[in-house]
């Protein structure tokens, strides 16, 4: 790194940062905290000048990759632009000084805002209810499975497995995993789609849901989703949707029509809430009628033009995150809903799929292709074609960090080699998709004549190759200061 750490900058002749005094006027804080656990010392905060503060986090904000600065083609976690007129609903003082213990009475405005909000999604994705409580949407899919799992043990069944797919996410296994399942695996067919015969083999009355992604982490659309549910439901087992990208059928196609019982959301994604780093996500979960009573406490009510948080809902699996979710970030999804409209949302998913299927077919013969198009929202191409020069999909992503963009997700789904899945989204231009497409021929030209300088770049960035190994198995996450004595 090329910035030091404020501590490290820190000039111990200036004086230190004065602070407001501490505690609440009239109270000892020896009676609201145990005398123990007061400190002692001063806090050895960083010294500088208000101007050095402004620059260290200007030039760190430089460093920084984000949607802002450019294309940002991370596939399966739908990087689109997020609207600064979110910002400013989100910021209303009416909604962002609301402090979650205030009486339901005060809170009319912010629990309608829930409550269509709610209905809004239900519309989209075709369900009768939805809690916004999850906070991401691997939090979705175990608050989902943990409703299936309520809804069998009400009828007495003792059902064990969740079916998910070869080409899943990883967070379906582990949340199915997490509520105590058997994790069963179904292949793809050569295709890329779940394998009809493989699935029957797998389905039995042990199984309580088939986890599934539609279209699929490979951007294909499971043609036989229709007789997918038929197999699912014969057997009494729940379909449950993997809804974290739904960017392809907004306004055009509904989880629920095609017979899902249970649907999750990333509003984080499709719905233009901030994301990563950027904010807390917010991963609502739906459900159809016969789920319903157990979906998490409170439900919003709304009676005679009133709205009440219930809390009597016996069959309830309980609550699944302090206070009603993320509530910023429902403002902003809510913003975008009715800022778009019921056609402008239909167009973005159009257009996320008209540019995914231009950016796939600009790139044919540049990368392999193992299953046939048109694509949905995203592609999933491969860099084998490239290995014999010893190049791998990491050398591509990394030769495109080099070129001002951010690399497409790789090595994910596990089915296809030297993965590389991108998903360009709606909010991109023909020219920002041309440019990416020039930098992708550039690189894999680069990889037929000069494959060592691709191995060693990126060299003009703040930082090159990292050893991802040494990161993760010895991560720092922790400045200590320098021993003093
Ligand atoms: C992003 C994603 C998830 C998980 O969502 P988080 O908010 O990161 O927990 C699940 N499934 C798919 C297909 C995804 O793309």
């Amino acid at each position: 790194m090329t910035e030091p750490l404020s501590f490290e900058k820190s000039r111990e002749s200036l004086p230190g940062p004065r602070l407001p005094a501490a505690g609440l006027p009239g109270v000892d804080p020896a009676q609201v905290i145990p005398r123990a656990r007061l400190r002692r010392n001063r806090p050895h905060l960083p010294r500088l000048s208000e101007p050095e503060v402004m620059r260290h986090f200007t030039r760190l904000a430089a460093m920084n990759y984000s949607i802002s600065k450019n294309f940002y083609p991370l596939g399966s976690c739908t990087m689109k632009y997020n609207p600064v007129t979110n910002e400013v609903a989100a910021s209303l003082p009416g909604f962002a000084y609301l402090h979650p213990y205030q009486p339901e009475e005060t809170v009319q405005g912010a629990l309608e805002l829930m409550w269509d909000l709610e209905r809004a999604l239900c519309e989209i994705v075709g369900v009768d209810r939805m809690c916004l409580q999850p906070a991401a949407g691997a939090h979705g899919e175990w608050t989902g499975l943990r409703m299936i799992q309520a809804f069998h043990e009400d009828r007495g069944e003792d059902r064990s497995e969740v079916i998910v797919p070869d080409s899943a996410h990883g967070t379906n296994p582990a949340s199915a995993a997490l509520c105590g399942f058997k994790v069963v695996e179904v292949r793809s067919d050569a295709g890329g789609r779940v394998s009809l015969p493989d699935l029957e083999s797998k389905l039995s009355p042990r199984t309580a849901a088939l986890m599934l992604t539609n279209p699929n982490t490979l951007g294909l659309f499971e043609k036989e989703i229709l007789e997918v549910a038929d197999l699912v439901h014969s057997v009494g087992a729940k379909l449950y949707y993997d809804g974290a990208n739904l960017n392809a059928l907004m306004g055009i196609c509904r989880p629920g029509d095609m017979g899902f019982d249970v649907v999750h959301l990333n509003l984080h994604k499709t719905f233009t809430t901030p994301h990563g780093g950027g904010g807390p996500g917010a991963g609502p979960v739906g459900v159809m009628k016969d789920l319903e009573q157990f979906l998490p406490r409170p439900t919003l009510e709304r009676e005679n033009g009133h709205f009440k948080l219930d809390f009597e809902r016996p069959r309830s699996i309980g609550r699944v995150r302090s206070f009603y979710g993320n509530f910023g970030m429902l403002v902003r999804a809510l913003t975008y809903i009715l800022a778009m409209g019921a056609d402008g949302l239909s167009q973005a998913s159009e257009d996320a799929v008209l540019s995914a299927n231009y950016l796939r077919t600009r790139l044919e013969g540049a990368l392999e292709f193992p299953h046939d198009g048109p694509c949905k929202h995203e592609f999933v191409a491969s860099a084998r074609n490239l290995t014999a020069q010893g190049i791998h999909a990491t050398d591509l992503a990394k030769g495109l960090l080099e070129r001002g963009f951010y690399a497409p997700t790789i090595y994910f789904p596990l089915i296809v080699p030297e993965a590389v899945m991108v998903e360009p989204t709606e909010t991109e231009s023909k020219a920002t998709l041309d440019a990416f497409t020039e930098a992708v021929l550039e690189i894999v030209q680069l990889a037929q004549t000069d494959p060592e300088r691709l191995q060693a770049e990126p060299t003009s960035l703040p930082v090159g190759r990292l050893d991802e190994v040494a990161a993760a198995r010895h991560p720092v996450l922790r400045w200590r200061p320098p021993a003093q004595d």
